[in-house]
């Protein structure tokens, strides 16, 4: 269980960086070094365990190849878990400089300095050396009403951040097969749960209620998203880790399609059960919003590769992953309410975006 190892984790001061970073902690006894810009998407109170003699934050840029490389030598990690990126779909729309910058240039630069340091380690060290990169089923595009993503599934991203996480893939792939770097890549769909920043639409829709304000749902609010509790992913992204093969691809996702408006009624539901509104159900607050440019209708995600091959499977099914995130929401009010009176930019923010 990784003992006497380090790990290198970009993002991890972001959602799923920080869930993957928990798990870590708590369930390995690997020395992790969290790599990580702390953009505005960064929360370092995700990490309450930041006092542990196991972990370390190191505040850079993953496009800063001088500081990455010394980071190597100095660490000489194990493996890597490259999560860190732009990831919100409405701001890669607004502003995609940013998207390209990190999701691609920034993937490029810790590939060739992954290479570097796994080119001079001495076995038995280079041969369990691994990169894995961790993406989103959103560089498939679009499904129809039938059918899943599979491993197979030609790449067709129709959003700047979902073709900087395609280019991301592409390059990740091309190092493994070129440089014979030992990488592994994952796609998963979209994760909600605890410390999940505010602006995605299970956290804003959560807020809102609470607040009884305005619940605004993209389009019709049929667009379907296929979502996975982020502590699941957590545990899917270390058994690939461990156990995963080099050079493949494996689908992440726990079989729990809802539409976005689906959504949004259950955890109405849910906080009127939980917190009842004065002003009675809080569904009266939906109200529909002029759709998002390029709005994918639907992902699904078929995960049994890695289910057959690695034994995973999700434990949250959306209705407990749900349950027990909007009770964290109401538990947590101090880390969210932080965010918000901090402020930060908008854009096109908070109208249900999905991803
Ligand atoms: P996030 O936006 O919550 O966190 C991203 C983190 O990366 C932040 O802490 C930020 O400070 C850091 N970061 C951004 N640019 C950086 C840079 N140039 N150098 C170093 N650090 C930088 O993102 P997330 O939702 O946790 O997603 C993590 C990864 O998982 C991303 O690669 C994303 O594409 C992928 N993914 C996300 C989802 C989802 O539903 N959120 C689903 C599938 C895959």
């Amino acid at each position: 269980n990784f003992r006497g190892s380090t790990i290198f984790v970009t993002g991890g001061a972001g959602f799923i960086g920080s869930a993957v970073i928990r798990h870590m902690l708590d369930e390995t006894e690997a020395f992790i070094v969290n790599i990580d810009k702390l953009t505005y998407a960064s929360n370092l109170q995700s990490i309450p365990q930041a006092t542990a003699a196991r972990y370390l934050l190191a505040k850079q840029d993953t496009c800063d190849g001088p500081a990455l490389r010394a980071l190597f030598e100095k660490h000489q990690p194990c493996a890597v878990m490259h999560l860190a990126a732009e990831s919100h779909v409405d701001r890669s729309i607004d502003a995609p400089g940013q998207f390209i910058q990190t999701n691609i240039v920034g993937t490029f630069t810790l590939l060739q300095e992954a290479l570097r340091h796994w080119r001079k380690l001495a076995e038995p060290l280079r041969k369990s050396f691994r990169f894995l990169h961790v993406s989103t089923d959103e560089v498939f595009g679009s499904l129809g009403q039938e059918g899943m993503f599979t491993e197979t599934s030609p790449y067709a991203p129709n959003s700047p951040y979902s073709a900087s996480k395609a280019s991301s893939d592409h390059l990740v792939r091309a190092w493994c097969e070129t440089y014979e770097l030992p990488t592994i890549i994952t796609n998963c769909s979209n994760n909600y749960g605890p410390y999940h920043f505010p602006e995605k639409l299970i956290p804003h829709m959560i807020i809102k209620g609470l607040a009884e304000e305005s619940l605004p749902v993209y389009g019709d609010g049929q667009n379907v998203r296929d979502w996975l509790y982020v502590e699941d992913h957590a545990r899917a992204l270390r058994q690939v880790l461990q156990h995963g093969q080099i050079g493949e691809t494996y689908n992440v996702g726990g079989r729990n399609e809802r539409s976005n408006l689906d959504v949004v009624e259950l955890i109405c539901d849910l906080l009127d059960t939980m917190q009842p509104a004065p002003t009675g159900a809080r569904n009266r607050l939906i109200s529909f919003v002029a759709d998002r440019p390029g709005h994918d209708r639907r992902y699904a995600i078929d995960a049994s590769k890695l289910e057959r091959k690695l034994g995973w499977t999700a434990r949250e099914t959306f209705e407990s992953g749900l349950e027990k995130t909007v009770r964290w929401y109401l538990a947590n009010t101090a880390w969210w309410q932080a965010i918000l009176q901090n402020g930060y930019e908008t854009g096109r923010v908070g109208l249900g975006s999905a991803a």
